[in-house]
């Protein structure tokens, strides 16, 4: 069998589904692998790494089993690919509708990346944790780039200097990370999530876990978090008001998983900020936590409240976010690689295979996205 990798088509993606180690495995196991010239130039890979790890350079599309790459294809990538190809890549799946369809129709079974369950035995697949650890170190680090101040306390002859005080809400995976990120920088940090669950891991990483009671809140069985009501999400704005007010840097990464994400920094909160804080929205790409934040843009409010919105903070660590991603592809190629047959099993029962398959033999097979009979 035979895997490509693409070239990823959107300008600003500099990671890669492969790195020279994950192809290493990859032809390891048996398979066959080709990649497109200058696949990893931009996470610092050149042709001849992947040569070494036994890859050949050129295009394979037509010929592929498996083609991997980072971003949902466009329609055109699926034309002219062979009938039964396995296409594994990050998709949006809950906007793309008509590109299932096609990919059914091709016969080109798709696999979604985001929906990969989150259990224990999937996690070394997990691309969504995988990069979302490293988007919320990036974001610390950004809104540390930006703010006029230092984070840790320094105490010098001149005077000293107080901890920056970083206030992290929504407490996942980014969220974690920023906070472990921030602690080590020195900040005094605090955090805030809906779910119960997370005040022990905030309180483990050195931070304060800011009390808001909500009522009943809990998670999903996936153990994502559950929409708020709207009078909760009013409490929770009150809540956090006066928190945002004294921070110098707030860092929101909530989301709400396949739908818009909440409302939680309102404009007014924003206006009661000090001058020169900075808020970064890990969210701003599916609607945004923070009023005022724009999509791929940097804003400084009349009150000099500084507002980051970019997308995709792990593509500025472009080296590890590959290397994680492209771990994340191999071990999920492995996982159902039989080395005595050197096939992908296609084992329909396997939860992990269950939870992520979207199309399959001419038709949309996964639950949440099947038509109606
Ligand atoms: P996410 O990116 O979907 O959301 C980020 C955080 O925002 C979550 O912690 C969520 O609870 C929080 N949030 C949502 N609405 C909020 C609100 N109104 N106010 C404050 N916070 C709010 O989450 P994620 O990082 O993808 O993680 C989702 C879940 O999956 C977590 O429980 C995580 O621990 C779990 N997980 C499990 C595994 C595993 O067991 N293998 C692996 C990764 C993640």
């Amino acid at each position: 069998m035979r895997v490509f990798a693409p070239l990823e088509h959107l300008d600003g993606e500099c990671r890669a589904a492969l790195d020279p180690a994950a192809a290493k495995k990859l032809t390891s196991l048996g398979l066959k692998l080709t990649v497109a010239p200058g696949l990893g130039r931009k996470s610092s890979h050149s042709d001849a790494a992947y040569t070494a790890a036994g890859a050949e350079i050129g295009d394979a599309r037509a010929e592929a089993d498996i083609i991997v790459r980072v971003r949902p294809p466009r329609s055109e990538d699926l034309r002219g690919l062979k009938r039964g190809v396995l296409h594994l890549s990050l998709l949006d799946p809950f906007h793309q509708g008509a590109l299932m369809a096609q990919a059914a129709a091709d016969g080109v079974h798709l696999v979604s990346l985001e929906l990969i369950p989150r259990t224990t035995l999937a996690q070394k697949m997990d691309v969504l944790s995988s990069q979302a650890n490293l988007a919320g170190y990036v974001a610390v680090l950004q809104a540390a780039g930006r703010m006029n101040r230092i984070m840790p306390m320094m105490m010098t002859p001149a005077g000293t200097l107080s901890p920056a005080k970083v206030f992290v809400i929504g407490v996942g995976v980014a969220g974690l990370q920023a906070i472990a990120t921030a602690r080590r920088l020195g900040a005094r940090v605090e955090a805030f999530d809906t779910r119960p669950v997370v005040e022990e891991q905030v309180k483990s990483l050195g931070a304060k876990f800011v009390k808001i009671d909500l009522g009943e809140t809990g998670q999903t069985e996936q153990g994502y978090a559950k929409e708020l009501t709207p009078a909760q999400l009013e409490l929770q704005r009150q809540g956090m008001a006066k928190v945002c007010a004294q921070s110098d840097i707030v860092i929101t990464t909530a989301k709400l998983f396949g739908r818009p994400a909440p409302t939680l920094v309102t404009a007014d909160m924003v206006a009661g900020m000090k001058a020169g804080s900075v808020i970064v929205d890990l969210a701003a790409e599916t609607g945004g936590n923070v009023e005022g934040t724009v999509p791929d843009q940097e804003i400084t409010t009349s009150n000099g409240v500084i507002l980051i919105g970019h997308g995709c903070l792990e593509g500025r660590v472009a080296q590890h976010a590959t290397q994680m991603f492209a771990a994340n592809i191999a071990n999920f190629i492995e996982h159902f690689w039989n080395s005595s047959s050197s096939t992908f099993e296609w084992r329909m029962e396997d939860e992990i295979l269950k939870g992520c398959l979207l199309t399959y033999e001419g038709a949309i097979v996964h639950p949440r996205f099947r038509p109606n009979p």
